[in-house]
């Protein structure tokens, strides 16, 4: 894979699409440690009504998986100017550019400042049916929702490791997409499209060894 433009700055996160992915066996080398351990500071916004052991859980698993630091920045309680009232979804891209606000207005940051808003109402956009999350190529924010990613969404019984193992898996992935990493064929690898569930469960929390190249080239 090719270097990616961070000079590009389109938008990456949507993990709607139902591309003809093939699943591509032999990404075993993905079984290594996350992204290079580089400075990162985290700052997460709990959004709507997301109860802060969701953000508690994200700060723990980030540290652990990458070693990224977290910090938790105010809430955004009223999402109302994102509402796609005819569907009783949230618009992401209208999230994310209100947490691009938030973060002009952030001031003396270490490392490299990110802002990852955590919600747990249902996201789309217009055109489609729902997305895990947002984020934008070499962006500095991203949005995730743990709406669909809890069980019983799916009429089934509470998990809660499952649930913050993908709650995890989706901030990682979006976050990468800050980054500037694109989606990645391996499917094991977490830059994986994950448009369903299925997907996204398949997938494992570690970058494959590609995308943690890129990430570790300056
Ligand atoms: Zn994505
Ligand atoms: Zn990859």
């Amino acid at each position: 894979m090719g270097k990616v433009d961070g000079r590009k700055n389109g938008l990456l996160g949507l993990d709607w699409l139902p591309p003809a992915f093939p699943l591509m066996g032999g990404e075993e080398e993905a079984a290594q440690p996350a992204a290079g351990r580089q400075s990162l500071e985290v700052h997460l916004i709990a959004l709507g009504t997301t109860p802060p052991e969701w953000l508690a859980a994200l700060a723990a698993g980030l540290r652990h998986a990458a070693g990224w630091d977290c910090a938790r920045r105010s809430e955004v309680k009223d999402l109302s100017f994102a509402l796609l009232a005819s569907r009783g979804q949230f618009y992401s891209t209208a999230i994310l550019a209100r947490l691009e606000e938030e973060h002009a207005r952030l001031k003396s940051w270490r490392g490299r400042p990110l802002v990852l808003g955590v919600a747990d109402v249902d996201l789309s956009l217009p055109i489609f049916t729902f997305v895990f999350g947002e984020a934008r190529d070499n962006g500095p924010c991203a949005v995730i929702s743990g709406h669909r990613l809890r069980q019983e969404f799916y009429g089934l019984p509470p998990d809660r490791p499952l649930f913050e193992e993908r709650l995890l898996k989706m901030a990682v992935h979006e976050l990468g997409h800050t980054l500037g990493l694109r989606h990645c064929a391996g499917y094991r690898c977490v830059m994986a499209t994950s448009y369903s569930i299925e997907r996204l469960d398949l997938k494992s929390l570690e970058f494959c060894a590609a995308c943690k190249a890129q990430l570790a080239s300056p």
